[in-house]
């Protein structure tokens, strides 16, 4: 029998074909990732208590089946929807007028999230369950309600969700009635590092040397490429051509990121600048860092690295609760203050929004630490290429030699030991924070530091080059071949001087 589509396989089809594919098809399952793990069980765990509570508070609610369906209950919970090889569970089944194939009434889906902030993902799956019904009952839900963990209900109009659902599905179909289904090509994505699949797309891509291994490489870029001929990193770095000069113009010339210059910085390990990079330095220097919640929106610790010139200071702002997040903005703020001077360094956009909100939320003054902010991601982007696979400063930083302590370290690890700490309050996950704070800080110094030395002395550096007008090769041969050169061109010289003195 084929496998059910379910509202996973769907969700999973919108976040990659090939995650679907593998879900529906492949033996190995993978392991979610532990953030994925705790938003399962904070899901479940909040189901169950809020349809104990509306047992207890609301009269005809029965546990899903097709008999209490046909006889019209007000409420039905925990369905388990299935019809014609499609299967979406549903934490409750609301009763609406309406005739459908049960009466002169039908009912509307409620689902259940394990996150606090309702996102695409969620309405997707909404609107599949929503569909599912549809087959059961012959009459589609106009709206249904996705519950966040705290408990708020959000409404969602479901006839513009119907919308994103039906390209996903057709595939979907397809595939169970097919002999031996193809499956898709591997294309890493921003959803990678919480697909159960990873390792093994990981390491399947870097056997390969697949073009996606490049930030910045989608689908469709990739699509390009491959009509060009083009299917592995290697391949791609012999397209790059340096820029032709151009004629004086008002304009700045636009900024991009050419995957063909970072292909070719990882081929030949060397670092190419499309240009210097033009960093004032000051004699104090800050480094900030920040770690937050993105679902509740919340910030829990500020990692600041104070940088004069005898002595370096960490020090981490530290919101134990909700709660604490004011005194923690505050402590930062008075801190920074004392340093009028400093640019506060930091890596991306993270920080930069960070700072608005708690400003806003708090009703700082935060005008004199905006304003000596610096992404030095900027710096970066498009200007400078390491041979890296992607500009992230994990990537950046062991290039450089800086260290993490936890080889998981990420974004999203630091979710699930926050997570930990919340739950467990064990000291432990929070020094583990606290390190990976402290560490990233320093590995923007480090990037920084680089970055500075490119600036004074790239003419000198071997390991770097000038994207547009290459060195002069500097290898043992080429040094040969130019001495050789010189040795014939002085003999040529000397022949022509001798010839020229004898006439
Ligand atoms: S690891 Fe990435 S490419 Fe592989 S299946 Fe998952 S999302 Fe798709």
């Amino acid at each position: 029998m084929p496998p059910a589509i379910t509202s996973d396989i769907v969700v999973a089809y919108s976040q990659c074909p090939r995650k679907a594919y593998l879900l529906l098809f492949s033996p190995e399952k993978g392991k979610p990732h532990e953030y994925i793990q705790i938003l399962g069980q904070q899901r479940s765990t909040h189901q169950e208590r809020y349809l104990d509570r509306l047992q207890h508070t609301h009269a005809d609610v029965q546990p899903y089946s097709l008999e209490n369906l046909r006889t019209g209950s007000k409420m039905l919970i925990n369905a388990h929807l299935q019809v014609d090889g499609l299967a979406a569970d549903c934490g409750v089944l609301t009763r609406v007028a309406g005739t459908s194939t049960f009466g002169k009434y039908s009912y509307e889906p409620s689902i259940f999230v394990g996150t606090y902030s309702i996102g695409n993902a969620h309405k997707l799956e909404l609107s599949f369950v929503a569909y599912v019904l549809e087959r059961l009952q012959s009459r589609s839900p106009a709206t249904g309600r996705i519950i966040g963990v705290n408990g708020t209900s959000h409404p969602v109009k479901l006839d513009h969700q119907s919308k994103a659902l039906r390209p996903l599905l057709e595939p979907l179909h397809e595939w169970p009635m097919a002999d031996s289904p193809t499956p898709p090509p591997i294309v890493l994505n921003k959803h990678c590092p919480l697909c159960p699949f990873q390792h093994l797309c990981q390491a399947q891509a870097e056997q390969e040397d697949n073009l996606s291994l490049l930030d910045g490489v989608t689908a469709r870029v990739m699509r390009q490429y491959e009509k060009k001929g083009i299917f592995t990193v290697k391949q791609l770095s012999y397209l790059f051509k340096p820029r032709k000069p151009k004629k004086r113009s008002r304009k700045p010339p636009s900024v991009t990121h050419k995957v063909e210059l970072q292909a070719l910085a990882i081929r030949e390990q060397k670092i190419y600048l499309q240009e210097l990079p033009t960093l004032s330095r000051q004699p104090v220097e800050l480094f900030v860092d920040m770690e937050g919640i993105p679902d509740r929106g919340v910030y829990y610790l500020i990692g600041l690295l104070v940088c004069q010139p005898d002595t370096t200071a960490y020090y981490a702002f530290w919101a134990d609760t909700d709660q604490d997040e004011r005194h923690m903005w505050q402590q930062f703020v008075e801190k920074v203050a004392q340093y009028p001077e400093g640019p506060i360094y930091h890596y991306g956009s993270y920080e930069p929004r960070a700072v608005a909100q708690l400003a806003k939320r708090y009703a700082t003054d935060a005008e004199s630490a905006t304003k000596r902010l610096v992404n030095v991601h900027r710096h970066i982007y498009g200007k400078v290429y390491f041979p890296v696979w992607s500009n992230r400063l994990k990537d950046l930083g062991n290039f450089l030699g800086a260290q993490w302590t936890s080889p998981q370290a990420s974004g999203l690890q630091s979710l699930v030991w926050r997570h930990q700490w919340e739950h467990t309050q064990d000291e432990t996950y929070r020094a583990i924070l606290v390190t990976y704070n402290k560490e990233d800080c320093y590995a923007l110094k480090v990037l920084l530091e680089e970055l500075s030395k490119i600036a004074l002395s790239a003419d000198l550096l071997s390991a770097v080059d000038f994207a547009d007008k290459r060195k002069q090769p500097t290898t043992e041969r080429s040094e040969e071949i130019h001495s050789q050169v010189g040795t014939i061109l002085k003999f040529a010289h000397f022949d022509y001087d001798k010839k020229r003195a004898s006439t």
